[in-house]
């Protein structure tokens, strides 16, 4: 076949089946406590489905999705669309003005935050990110760590919690707080407080394009089927995604994180992965206690009638594909839960310091969690192998093999003590490391090797 032709098809398919699978013009909640419709509203792949509880779902997509309801559904559903009215009367912030907060922090705190844009919305808004860290012009060796939050727009409480957690970081460190000093003095931390401002402007769950982000990005299972084997998507390049899924996939790709976390909104729960898969996460019993450990803080999360514990596998939840969260561990080794914080998306905006309150905590004992773990960076090569074995009771297992491309490697993993071997161009070491909770160290728990 020709060449330009076959490509062209590619990319026509390619772009008419992401088309099908995250527009997101219009939702409905259905009252179908029993999900005794939602295998088959998955089915139908044009359909997003989203925090099924006892009493019912979310169901989006695009606007022909009320005439398929209409026709398919027993159980009565209403209209989750936002009425221009009440997006006039959202006493929110604009994404400007959040645009604006981030520079004066970022202006008033230059020793310990850089703000920078990741790219442009679809809408040609900017995507900022604070990096907060001692000696924030230079890129230190030091674990890496990133939040993110609104990749729904209309899921806001997650935007605000994010630049209180900067402004409480800033006058921590001013007064010399000595759980701060050491975590932003060691950590290389990322804080996006908006993945989708143009969604938040509009108070809606899509894009500018009305497309689903938390369904844009490459998934190893939706994609890996239904694509031939060129299947770009399948090996992480950037074919047919919105701007602000690339822009994050460019950005991911530039930096080394190892631990992550994304917020939502709808209910409260921490979702770890895999959502796209039944199959066990490999590093379940850590992903399991990091989870538990953020949800146990908070009452009305850990007391959430419909999880146990305040935490749920997302597969076992409900299957989602194209999502944040898989995506990054899968091509990228960060370790990545999703965190809905609120049973409303948009509440009130005089009650959201109440969210940041009670997740406070939660928030900073996360970030601690990084530290739970170890580094490798090797001088002059640009790609090395980690093998990691735990040991228990005197016996080696091996866990995993990790190829690394570049020269720096950080990995959070459960309390225990562990056998690494290093493999390089010309290098073969094996490293005793002993893993504890809240080891902040001043190399990072950073094990340089020279060649
Ligand atoms: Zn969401």
């Amino acid at each position: 076949m020709n060449k330009l032709i076959y490509s062209t098809l590619l990319l026509a398919s390619i772009s008419s089946y992401a088309q099908s699978h995250n527009d997101v013009q219009t939702g409905y909640f259905v009252i179908d406590g029993a999900r005794t419709l939602l295998e088959k509203i998955h089915k139908e792949k044009k359909f997003t489905i989203d925090h099924p509880t006892s009493k019912g779902y979310e169901v989006y997509g695009p606007k022909e999705l009320k005439s398929w309801l209409t026709q398919n559904s027993p159980f009565p559903f209403y209209s989750l669309d936002t009425k221009e009215k009440e997006k006039s009367l959202s006493t929110y912030p604009t994404p400007e003005e959040i645009g604006e907060k981030l520079k004066v922090l970022a202006k008033e705190n230059p020793d310990i935050f850089k703000l920078f844009s990741i790219g442009k919305t679809e809408n040609n808004r900017d995507l900022w990110v604070m990096k907060v860290s001692d000696n924030v012009e230079v890129d230190e060796v030091e674990p890496e760590f990133k939040y993110v939050a609104n990749m729904h727009g209309d899921e806001i409480v997650g935007r605000e919690m994010l630049v209180s957690l900067l402004n409480e970081i800033a006058s921590n460190y001013k007064s010399g707080d000595k759980e701060t000093l050491s975590l932003v003095n060691n950590t290389e931390i990322f804080i996006m407080p908006s993945l989708n401002p143009d969604g938040a402007a509009s108070k809606r769950r899509g894009n500018g394009n009305w497309r689903d982000l938390n369904r844009d990005f490459p998934d190893v299972v939706r994609d890996a089927k239904s694509f031939f084997s060129s299947g770009s998507i399948f090996d992480n390049a950037y074919v047919d995604h919105q701007k602000e899924t690339l822009a994050m996939m460019e950005f991911q790709k530039s930096r080394h994180f190892a631990l992550s976390a994304n917020f939502h909104g709808g209910t409260e729960v921490v979702n770890y992965p895999w959502d796209t898969k039944k199959d066990d996460f490999p590093y379940k019993d850590l992903v399991v206690d990091l989870s538990r450990e953020y949800a146990v803080k908070i009452p009305s999360m850990r007391d959430n009638r419909e999880f146990v514990d305040g935490i749920v596998n997302g597969y076992d939840w409900y299957e989602i594909n194209g999502g944040m969260q898989d995506w990054s561990y899968h091509w990228h080794q960060d370790l990545q839960v999703t965190i809905e914080l609120s049973h409303s998306k948009w509440p009130t905006y005089d009650v959201v310091p109440s969210y940041y309150d009670k997740n406070r905590d939660s928030l900073f004992q996360y970030m601690k969690s990084i530290h739970q773990g170890f580094g490798v960076q090797i001088k002059n090569v640009e790609k090395f192998t980690v093998k990691i074995s735990s040991i228990q009771n005197g016996k080696e297992n091996l866990i995993d093999t990790i190829s690394v491309p570049g020269n720096e490697f950080y990995k959070v993993l459960s309390e225990g003590q562990y056998k690494v071997q290093i493999l390089a161009n010309g290098i073969n070491k094996v490293l005793d490391i002993n893993v504890k909770k809240d080891q902040i160290s001043n190399n990072g728990n950073f094990i340089s090797i020279l060649k």
